[in-house]
């Protein structure tokens, strides 16, 4: 068994589960993850975080108290049904199959990256049409306003933590683009955030199965 494999039969994923505090209250995991994949993140480390170290991280949060005083990101963590969740969700957000062909003339290639272009200064833009193999890259003007990063939504977390904080509005953008590859399409409600990941695990599903049957032949 390939470790991919692995990958997928581990996968529990709850699609209706809520979180019940924070700025996106009543919404489910899989929709804070296609709005805000920093956020998203950011509760997934915390969670394993004081799952480890359950005395030291309690201190230092500063989400306050949910009432019957206990932390909900420690309510949270203890909940091996959300940690489950938070895990499978971006396992998927990051191992789909690419569709999108890279768009060399010529080349063949499935994308493997996406072109974001712009600066620190004057902000970025990015767009699904600007996507390329290992291989290639846009021509521009000015090379050095061009970041080609993979197709997958980690590569959020270097724009929305460690490279330029702050500029929120461009985060969204690569955000919209990279859920737009990932093949979501429409508003984030709850029931498009399921069926959209309930198809992204059938597709993973899927995979070992063409595989082994491309062997056979
Ligand atoms: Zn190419």
């Amino acid at each position: 068994m390939t470790d991919m494999q692995t990958v997928q039969l581990s996968l529990k994923i709850d699609h209706d589960y809520e979180l019940w505090f924070g700025k996106y209250a009543k919404q489910t995991l899989g929709q804070i993850a296609l709005r805000d994949y920093c956020y998203f993140d950011w509760l997934k480390t915390k969670c394993e975080s004081i799952k480890e170290n359950p005395t030291s991280l309690l201190d230092k949060l500063k989400l306050g108290d949910s009432g019957n005083g206990q932390n909900p990101l420690y309510r949270l963590c203890q909940s091996k049904n959300a940690l489950d969740t938070l895990n499978g969700l971006k396992v998927l957000l990051n191992s789909y199959k690419i569709t999108e062909r890279c768009k060399e003339i010529g080349c063949q290639n499935s994308a493997t990256r996406v072109s974001i272009y712009g600066t620190v200064q004057f902000g970025y833009s990015v767009s699904p049409a600007y996507v390329y193999c290992n291989k290639h890259s846009p021509s521009a003007d000015e090379p050095s306003k061009i970041r080609l990063v993979p197709i997958k939504h980690d590569s959020l977390l270097y724009f929305g933590r460690h490279f330029y904080r702050g500029v929120k509005t461009d985060t969204r953008q690569i955000q919209e683009v990279l859920n737009e590859l990932a093949g979501f399409k429409g508003k984030i409600t709850k029931q498009n955030a399921k069926s959209f990941f309930q198809g992204l695990e059938a597709r993973l599903f899927e995979m070992p199965s063409l595989d082994s049957r491309a062997q056979a032949i």
